[in-house]
């Protein structure tokens, strides 16, 4: 048996950085992998998804010449190049990570699949490894929904979709939230034929209803087919490709493609991790029961990540590292609750987004104020050509704090910082009217918005 002052199964987000920690403190440390260093948004979560993104708003851009006074002739897409440039991007980041750990002074790399023993011990390649500290970082994977075919069809999710270097000819997305959305766009610009299919009433579900219709707008505008109210969805091979089924209110209730992606959800990778053995606690869906703090159940072990079910995003894993690190090492008692939502989607233009949606605002039974402002009349966005989208911000009307908002359009993902380190700093939407932005900037618009707040019906 060996013996570490801290296990760390994963090499997450959070995983990696406090193998350092504890590593740089002069404690020794194992950090187990199963596959690829840096998990899921280095290998086919947020890096390569973001550089694919990035190529198709090239792409996008070249394609809109004329408006902007050049020609390129017929923009071709180049799908293995732009595979290529992914692979260059995430695999950078991978390596960087394998590199960081195996270099970091009393770091034990190993490889290998971990599986709890007991509440101390963890195996891993038929090697027993003891800690007083054992933390989870296991991340989750694309969700495979039991419906009726789909074991029957060649499917991709977000993983396989990293490995495909040909365009497919009709993609169907099912599933019209944050994942979904970003590949249906990437390839729509590629060159596919995409059609996205989903289950409820409106895309991003969890977003409002504003929100909802304007991105769906953005993406038909581009000629994505949207399928609302899809029920009972089922798969189907057919000789050229897939047919996927549907009960629908409208007309056709099938969609005949040639390759189909499943973008349903997540579930954490817990069920093969012998959590009984240590006696760990998940709740139904398999997601380990965690305090304020990110402690387990079982006193000496904490889970971080997607695991956790207290966040879906890289930066929440990474603040997840950063809270149990303070904890333990600063004495700092930071909580999870002391953190405030925020998150962006990342099809084009972005949508960025903080704090509040309007139906937890009127759930929360406060007094607020709202301003929304269409992306058209911010002249940044009028000189860049990219006006689709608008500016919603809500405040409470007795403290005058920011409680949510949204930026969908361009650059929402990062002017949506302004008013969250506000919200951070707990001060009034006040101070920003009072703040000197740069002109011209999306961002010079927040302080003429908020003059517009009005009652939140
Ligand atoms: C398509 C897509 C796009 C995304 N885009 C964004 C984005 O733009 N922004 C954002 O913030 N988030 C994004 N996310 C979410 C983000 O990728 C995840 O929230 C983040 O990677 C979670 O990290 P984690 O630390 O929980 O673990 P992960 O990154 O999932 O890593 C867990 C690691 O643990 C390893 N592991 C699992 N079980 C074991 C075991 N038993 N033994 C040893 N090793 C094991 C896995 O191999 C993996 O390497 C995206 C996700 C997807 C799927």
């Amino acid at each position: 048996m060996k013996h570490f002052d801290a296990i760390i199964i994963g090499t997450g987000q959070a995983g990696p950085s406090l193998a350092a920690r504890f590593a740089g403190a002069g404690k020794t440390v194992a950090i187990i992998e199963r596959h690829k260093f840096g998990g899921t948004c280095v290998n086919t979560g947020c890096i390569p998804t973001k550089t694919l993104v990035a190529s198709a708003y090239a792409i996008h851009v070249a394609r809109r010449g004329a408006e902007y006074g050049f020609a390129t002739g017929d923009v071709r897409v180049d799908i293995k190049r732009v595979k290529a440039r992914k692979d260059a991007v995430s695999g950078r980041s991978n390596k960087g990570v394998e590199d960081w750990l195996r270099g970091t002074k009393n770091c034990t790399v190993i490889q290998g699949h971990a599986r709890f023993q007991s509440t101390n011990t963890v195996v891993v390649n038929d090697e027993v490894l003891q800690a007083g500290q054992i933390f989870i970082n296991v991340g989750g994977r694309a969700s495979v929904p039991d419906m009726p075919g789909v074991h029957e069809v060649p499917f991709l999710t977000n993983s396989s979709m990293m490995d495909i270097d040909f365009l497919p000819e009709h993609l169907i997305v099912v599933g019209g939230s944050y994942v979904g959305l970003e590949f249906a766009q990437m390839y729509r610009r590629f060159g596919s034929q995409v059609t996205i299919v989903e289950m409820g009433p409106r895309l991003i579900g969890r977003e409002d209803e504003d929100i909802s219709q304007a991105v769906r707008e953005i993406l038909e505008a581009e000629g994505i087919q949207i399928r609302l109210n899809a029920k009972c969805i089922s798969l189907a091979k057919r000789e050229d490709g897939v047919v996927v089924r549907m009960d629908c209110n409208d007309d056709p209730k099938e969609v005949a493609g040639t390759h189909v992606l499943l973008a349903v959800g997540r579930v954490p990778n817990t069920s093969d991790l012998g959590l009984d053995r240590a006696g760990i606690a998940t709740d139904r869906r398999g997601y380990i029961t965690v305090d304020d703090q990110l402690q387990t159940n079982v006193p000496g072990i904490w889970a971080l990540g997607d695991c956790n079910g207290r966040g879906a995003f890289t930066h929440t894993s990474y603040n997840d590292y950063e809270i149990v690190a303070d904890n333990l090492f600063n004495a700092d008692h930071r909580r999870v609750s002391d953190r405030i939502q925020a998150y962006a989607l990342y099809i084009d233009p972005p949508l960025g987004r903080c704090g509040m949606t309007d139906a937890e605002i009127r759930t929360s039974g406060r007094r607020a104020l709202v301003a929304k402002y269409p992306m058209v009349r911010v002249s940044r966005a009028y000189e860049k050509g990219e006006t689709q989208g608008f500016i919603k911000i809500c405040v409470d009307a007795e403290t005058k704090q920011i409680l949510g908002a949204a930026i969908l359009g361009i650059g929402g993902d990062e002017v949506i910082h302004v008013l969250l380190d506000v919200m951070y700093a707990k001060a009034p939407y006040t101070v920003i009217q009072r703040a000197m932005h740069i002109h011209p900037t999306v961002a010079e618009y927040l302080p003429t918005i908020l003059a517009k707040l009005e009652p939140f019906v």
